[in-house]
């Protein structure tokens, strides 16, 4: 058995029972990181606290005390969270030394839930990019064929998660960072309502679309993290008080009666006709396990991706600013004078990536344009959100490709940024209306390539979202299997 093939509530119990020791599972997962260090998935390992939190952990099974709910589970985090005293780099030279002082709510309510952090991974920098080629610490690989990139943003954690380095993952989410790598990875990509989880210690990119989400093996697994994530956290004004469902319990009940909407305008040119076979096939899934299929309508879903692109790097053209050379990071020491230093750190320490979407972000937000570009932006995001509460009248859940294709070759398309940005636009409508969204995988392409299917739940309904998963989840595991990973399976040593 293999980390991979654990769940974080089969771990938990077998380390209370004395079956499994957890600093064991913490060195084959830290033996896994380095046998696959050419997938390039990490950009720091936290081998010491990590192994030392285990050992406490395990001397609480040994005692006989009460395990916390994610005792063990091993867990990567994404180079844009926070975690004290780790270096915190978000894929840019601009911050290859920030050491950040504090650490994102999300992961300190997972470490008192007895998660273990085992490292940060890798990303494109600052979380802009849809194929893992825009980090300044070079691509990441994808583990099914490391000629092909794992997706983006939260490429890393994808492939932590899926070649068996963490049992899961934080990633973050602006226009699909999290769904659209879980897709190219075969793996469980969650990104919860907007405000659901705090961002207190993300790195911001887009701050009105951002999010925090679980990456995993499972949609049991990514309910357990999401359950323990959520809710409100007093340092982050944004973040909602809305109650926390039990989203574990609540994952049984399969789909009988529910009404899974599927719109057309996702189903249009440009979609692989493998994905769109596989989320057929799914979606027939759903229909023989008792769901209503019906059609909706998003009729503004054309604008989504010119309308992300304006919104997402005016947000990111701002929040960028407090890269200076002065507060943060690397400096270029040999300006003559304080408005030198700044263009020569932030023309040294940004990447291309970065550079072009502040040079857009300013441009939409210059007086004389703001109401052309990014006023105009915001009223057509207000009828994407009309689209979809329309649609919500008529479905509960709506089912829908997470990527036009499973994953492209490294290099395919890093020249023509347009045809990348083109990536997100099954994903960004989401992260434009704040409504949640889930991918797991649903078969494999003929190349052997993972094929993910995006299902979208109204506001605050994960518990339906994930129930929604789960059915489909238990029909549709073992159609699939990792052994098409090229990488080399490695036994845990309790296991093996
Ligand atoms: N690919 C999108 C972008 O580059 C999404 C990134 C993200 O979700 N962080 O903006």
């Amino acid at each position: 058995m293999e980390l991979r093939e654990l769940s974080i509530s089969l771990l938990r119990e077998r380390i209370a029972a004395g079956e499994i020791r957890a600093a064991e599972i913490c060195r084959a997962a830290l033996d896994r990181i380095e046998l696959l260090a050419e997938l390039n998935a990490f950009l720091t390992v936290t081998a010491d606290s990590a192994l030392e939190r285990a050992e406490r952990l395990d001397i609480v099974a040994r005692k006989g005390d009460p395990l916390p709910p994610l005792a063990g589970a091993i867990l990567a985090i994404k180079d844009v969270i926070l975690v004290e005293n780790v270096r915190a780099t978000a894929g840019s030279r601009i911050l290859y030394n920030y050491i950040p002082p504090y650490t994102a709510t999300a992961v300190k309510r997972l470490e008192s839930a007895g998660a273990i952090v085992i490292g940060k991974t890798n990303c494109d920098e600052f979380a802009m990019g849809s194929s893992n080629e825009n980090s300044a610490y070079g691509a990441v690989r994808n583990p099914w064929n490391t000629e092909h990139v794992p997706g983006g943003s939260s490429g890393g954690s994808a492939v932590a998660v899926a070649s068996g380095m963490a049992m899961a993952a934080l990633g973050s989410d602006t226009g699909g960072s999290i769904r659209q790598p879980a897709s190219f990875c075969g793996v469980v990509g969650l990104k919860p309502t907007y405000s659901r989880v705090s961002r207190y210690g993300l790195i911001a990119y887009g701050s009105s679309l951002d999010h925090i989400g679980p990456i995993a093996n499972s949609v049991e697994d990514a309910a357990q993290i999401l359950k323990v994530m959520a809710g409100h956290d007093p340092y982050d004004s944004t973040s909602s008080r809305a109650p926390v469902d039990d989203y574990v319990a609540l994952l049984d009940g399969g789909v009988r009666g529910l009404r899974i909407g599927v719109p057309p305008e996702y189903f249009g040119e440009g979609l692989d006709s493998e994905v769109r076979k596989g989320i057929e096939a799914a979606v027939k899934i759903f229909e023989e396990l008792g769901a209503e299929i019906v059609s909706v309508s998003l009729p503004h879903t054309k604008y989504a991706v010119p309308v992300y692109y304006l919104i997402a790097t005016a947000e990111a053209s701002s929040n960028l600013a407090r890269f200076d050379g002065v507060r943060y990071g690397f400096r270029a020491e040999t300006a003559s004078s304080l408005k030198e230093m700044y263009s020569r750190t932030r023309d040294r320490g940004f990447g291309a990536e970065v550079k072009r979407r502040i040079m857009l972000g300013t441009y939409a937000l210059s007086a004389g344009y703001y109401d052309q570009y990014y006023g105009k932006a915001q009223r057509v995001r207000s009828l994407i959100e009309r689209d979809f509460r329309d649609a919500f009248n008529s479905c509960d859940v709506i089912a829908t490709p997470a990527a036009p294709s499973t994953a492209f070759r490294i290099g395919e398309k890093v020249d023509d940024p347009l045809e990348m940005y083109l990536q997100d636009i099954y994903t960004v409508t989401l992260n434009l209306t704040g409504l949640p969204g889930v991918v797991l995988p649903c078969g494999l392409s003929s190349s052997g390539l993972p094929i993910g299917i995006q299902l979208i739940g109204s506001r605050f309904d994960e518990a339906r979202l994930l129930r929604a998963a789960s059915s489909l989840e238990r029909v549709i595991r073992g159609s699939y299997q990792p052994q098409a990973l090229r990488i080399p399976r490695v036994n845990t040593p309790a296991t093996a």
